[in-house]
C-alpha cells in the first residue's frame, strides 16, 4: 500500500501548545494558490482530505493526518497571499516560524511551487530559514500539466541550478495532481526519509 494512501485526518491545530505528540511527520508547505490541497488529495487518492480553497490565504491552522505506523503527514497553512489582514500575517509568521524552527518530529518539507513561477521571494526565504536545521526539502513543480514537455525539461533544469547552493538538502521534481504526474517519485523520497 502506498505510502499516502492510508492517510486520515487526525486534527486540526491553532497554537502551538496544541500540536499533538508524533514520531515523526513530514510538512507540506507553500504559497497560497500553489497547488498544495490539491497535491495532498491526489497522494492520498481522495478528493476533499486537504479542503482545496477558492479564497487563498484564509486558513491559518495546521492539520494532521495519519499515514499509519506513527507517522503523519502535516499540511501548513499557505503564505504569500496579498488580501490576509496583518494579525492573521503575524499570527502565521509566529506560527510557521516556530513549527519549522522547534518541531522536533518534523523529519522533511515538501515545498510546493507552481512550475510556472517558481522560486518567488517568500519560496527563497523559506528554503532559507528551513535548510540550516540539516533536514532535507523536496520541491514539487506543481500543474506541471500547464506546461510543455520542452518547458517542463527547461524549468527543471533552471531550477535545479538555482538550488545548486543548498546542495543535497534540497530536491526538486516536477509534479502534476491533474495528470497524477511525479506521484511515485515523492513516495519515495518521503519513504526514504521516514525509514532513515
Ligand atoms: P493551494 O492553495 O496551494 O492548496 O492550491 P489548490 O490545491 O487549492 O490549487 C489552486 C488552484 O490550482 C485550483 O484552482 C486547482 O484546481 C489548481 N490546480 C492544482 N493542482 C493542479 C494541477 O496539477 N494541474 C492544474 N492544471 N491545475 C491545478
Amino acid at each position: 500500500m502506498p505510502l499516502f494512501q492510508n492517510a486520515a485526518f487526525f486534527t486540526t491545530v491553532n497554537h502551538l501548545r496544541d500540536l499533538p505528540d508524533t514520531r515523526a511527520e513530514v510538512a507540506f508547505v507553500g504559497r497560497s494558490n500553489a497547488g498544495k490541497s490539491s497535491a495532498i488529495n491526489t497522494l492520498a487518492n481522495r478528493t476533499r482530505l486537504a479542503y482545496v480553497s477558492k479564497t487563498p490565504g484564509r486558513t491559518q491552522h495546521i492539520n494532521f493526518f495519519d499515514l499509519g505506523h506513527e507517522r503523519f503527514l502535516v499540511d501548513l497553512p499557505g503564505y504569500g497571499y496579498a488580501e490576509v489582514p496583518e494579525a492573521v500575517r503575524a499570527h502565521w509568521v509566529e506560527l510557521l516560524g516556530r513549527y519549522l524552527g522547534e518541531r522536533s518530529s518534523l523529519i522533511g518539507l515538501l515545498l510546493i511551487m507552481d512550475a510556472r513561477h517558481p522560486l518567488k521571494d517568500l519560496d527563497r526565504r523559506m528554503l532559507d530559514y528551513f535548510t540550516p536545521t540539516g533536514r532535507p526539502v523536496h520541491i514539487l513543480l506543481s500543474k506541471a500539466d500547464k506546461l510543455s514537455r520542452q518547458e517542463q525539461a527547461t524549468t527543471l533544469r533552471k531550477v535545479k541550478a538555482e538550488l545548486a547552493q543548498y546542495g543535497d538538502t534540497v530536491s526538486v521534481q516536477l509534479f502534476s495532481s491533474l495528470k497524477k504526474q511525479g506521484m511515485d517519485t515523492v513516495e519515495q523520497v518521503v519513504q526514504t526519509w521516514f525509514d532513515a
